[in-house]
């Protein structure tokens, strides 16, 4: 077996975005020796390319917002799923992480009075997304890693971590994984380890994530002993850029509607008022003369139903193309040409323009852009304790979006980064305070090191295999076309038979040329993750026979209030000791899944749900 480095820490941080970063920040500030290790560039994490904004009842550009119509809007978006405890978490400590930013050198656009700016998005009640114009992301990575940094986080960067590792007792205690520059493998062992590795969207053909969220952590906490939650619940994003092909899947962010833009259809019709369902039908303007009005005057609190959850909005597209009055390349029309001026646009929304203008060659200040849904947020993950964020496997924490529970099944717009900020800290206390209880040295098998190094340099030693390339093209066709926005009983039924087949398939990939930032081999050690959440999520969407926000039946059209009372749990026994899956890891045939029982709202919490004013 090859040799491998070591390092020993007191919590290692998994995934450097948001999440990743706060969590590090907030161990290291308990005096631990803490590291973070990602697998892209410091600084160039998913979470930079976050546009819209944070959301945060800061009560900035509506005094009357609090974090009590937060919390309800969470839990209406999420449609009742959501883990209430994480909801009300986030929604009482976002704002206090939002100006906490501030204090670390954030700078976020202004109100006339000097205040921290919010803008408009879907689903919220108010204005509420504290904003950097259309790239919020970045300004809170830089924040973010300019603080770690400072403190002295101890960063391992471009390390890919294929494997979690446990102690004699089952106690999560540290990874191993390779540097991606020169192939050499790296073992760490730590007291406790956080996960924050993002999202999954790369097993789907058009996606907005990018090339870091291939599920890796889903699929370790799972292998590891930890339950997911809800993975069936995925996000397609109303808006997409559809073309050209070579950007497919590309984010147009939602402030583009929140700042006014409006959707139409190839007859030149604002169809989403026809889609406006009945819960919100005596709020919502029934004209688009009143639509527009709203925009004047907010104290009628009338909405636009471009701003309807991302859930409804991303339906409606569908099922205008379906009908065919889409755009020529398969979408429908977003127009803020004739909503703002031409400089308004550009300095409200610059990434747009520029993406637009450099992609496709579209000037948004006068044409309409083509957009349609595109997969984009998972809103399940790894099940965790509301309050601590510890996983079901011991000594391993989880938060960002790879966790699941705060956003039930759709999440609203902007509160991603806010999760980020209010459960990566939780995560770095939760793991800091788990470290320290724990006495005595940390030690792992150093069998399952082998076995994983061995298991991801098999490739190399195999002649003839196919290549990973093609695996990962057929499962992003399965998965899209089987697997999307909307589904049926018999189509998921195919996934999961041709989930089985790529995964037999993936066991046998070969990889040629040097072990040195190799891409196939690269990508060919990201498959065991991509099948086994592609497996998750087509169980979860096959057992949840209903349709409730991100997850659509077309079998099943209706939400079913006996569904809506459980939360789908998958696992994998601590006890198998199959290895038959792609690199050795227990093959996706030997996950389980369970419904149970939500848990129960205090009735303090349910009387907030019930007041009227509330929608
Ligand atoms: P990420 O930022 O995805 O970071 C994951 C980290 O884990 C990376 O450092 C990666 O290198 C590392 N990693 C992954 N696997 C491994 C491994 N095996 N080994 C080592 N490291 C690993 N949300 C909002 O709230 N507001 C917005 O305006 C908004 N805009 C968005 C715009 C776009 C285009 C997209 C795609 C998403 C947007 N979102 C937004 C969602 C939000 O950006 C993400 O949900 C969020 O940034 C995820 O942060 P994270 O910290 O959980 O993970």
């Amino acid at each position: 077996m090859p040799e491998y480095e070591t390092h020993d820490f007191d919590v290692i941080v998994i995934g450097a975005g948001g999440a990743g970063l706060r969590a590090a920040i907030e161990a290291n500030a308990k005096g631990l020796r803490t590291a973070l290790v990602c697998k892209s560039l410091l600084g160039k994490a998913h979470t930079v390319m976050a546009e819209g904004g944070v959301a945060a009842a800061l009560g900035n550009v509506y005094p009357e917002d609090n974090w009590e119509v937060h919390f309800r809007d969470t839990m209406r978006g999420g449609k009742m799923l959501n883990n209430w405890r994480m909801a009300q978490l986030h929604a009482q400590e976002a704002p206090d992480r939002v100006r906490e930013l501030e204090e670390w050198g954030a700078l976020f656009d202004r109100t006339k009075d000097g205040l921290i700016l919010q803008r408009d998005f879907g689903g919220h009640r108010y204005a509420r997304l504290a904003h950097v114009g259309d790239r919020t992301g970045l300004e809170m990575i830089r924040t973010l890693q300019q603080k770690a940094v400072a403190d002295g986080v101890e960063v391992f960067m471009e390390v890919k971590v294929l494997r979690l590792l446990r102690d004699a007792d089952g106690v999560v205690s540290g990874a191993v994984g390779y540097w991606r520059p020169s192939g050499e493998f790296v073992a760490f062992t730590a007291k406790s380890v956080v996960l924050a590795t993002g999202g999954i969207g790369r097993s789907w053909m058009y996606t907005t994530n990018s090339w870091e969220s291939t599920g890796d952590g889903v699929a370790m906490a799972l292998w590891a002993g930890a339950d997911a939650i809800e993975m069936e619940c995925v996000q397609f994003h109303p808006t997409g850029m559809v073309w050209p092909m070579s950007v497919r899947g590309l984010l147009v962010t939602e402030a583009v509607r929140g700042d006014g833009g409006v959707l139409r259809n190839s007859d030149g019709e604002r169809f989403m008022f026809d889609y406006i369902p009945e819960m919100f039908a005596a709020e919502t303007a029934d004209s688009e003369a009143e639509g527009d009005r709203w925009y004047d005057d907010h104290a009628n609190n009338r909405r636009p139903p471009e701003l309807l959850p991302r859930d409804e909005v991303a339906r409606s597209i569908n099922s205008e193309v379906k009908a065919g009055r889409g755009s020529p390349h398969g979408g429908v029309f977003l127009d803020i040409a004739s909503r703002l001026s031409a400089e308004d646009i550009r300095r409200r929304l610059p990434s747009m323009y520029h993406q637009f203008k450099e992609l496709a060659g579209v000037d948004i200040t006068a044409e309409a852009m083509e957009v349609g849904p595109t997969c984009h947020y998972a809103n399940g993950g790894v099940r965790v304790d509301a309050d601590s964020t510890a996983t079901t496997a011991p000594g391993l924490f989880a938060a960002g979006e790879l966790a699941g529970g705060l956003h039930g099944s759709n999440r609203l717009g902007g509160n991603s980064l806010s999760d980020l900020i209010v459960f990566g800290r939780r995560a770095g206390i939760g793991a800091a305070e788990f470290a320290e209880g724990r006495t005595g040295r940390v030690t792992v098998d150093e069998g399952e090191i082998a076995s994983a190094i061995e298991a991801a340099l098999a490739p190399f030693e195999r002649d003839g295999g196919e290549s990973p390339y093609d695996v990962h093209h057929d499962l992003q066709t399965t998965m899209q076309s089987l697997v999307g926005i909307i589904r049926t009983g018999s189509e998921l039924e195919e996934a999961m038979g041709k989930i089985e087949a790529l995964e037999e398939r993936a066991a046998n990939v070969s990889a040629s040329g040097g072990h040195q930032y190799n891409p196939g081999w690269n990508l060919a050690t990201d498959l065991p993750s991509m099948l086994t959440v592609s497996r998750c999520v087509a169980q979860g969407a096959l057992n949840r026979r209903e349709s409730r926000g991100g997850h659509t039946r077309q079998d099943f059209p209706r939400p079913d209030p006996e569904m809506g009372s459980v939360n789908f749990v998958q696992g994998i026994p601590t006890s198998t000791t199959d290895t038959s899956g792609a690199g050795g890891t227990p093959s996706v045939r030997s996950i389980t899944i369970t419904p149970v029982p939500l848990p129960v709202m205090p009735d303090e919490l349910k009387a907030l749900m019930e007041l009227k004013e509330a929608y």
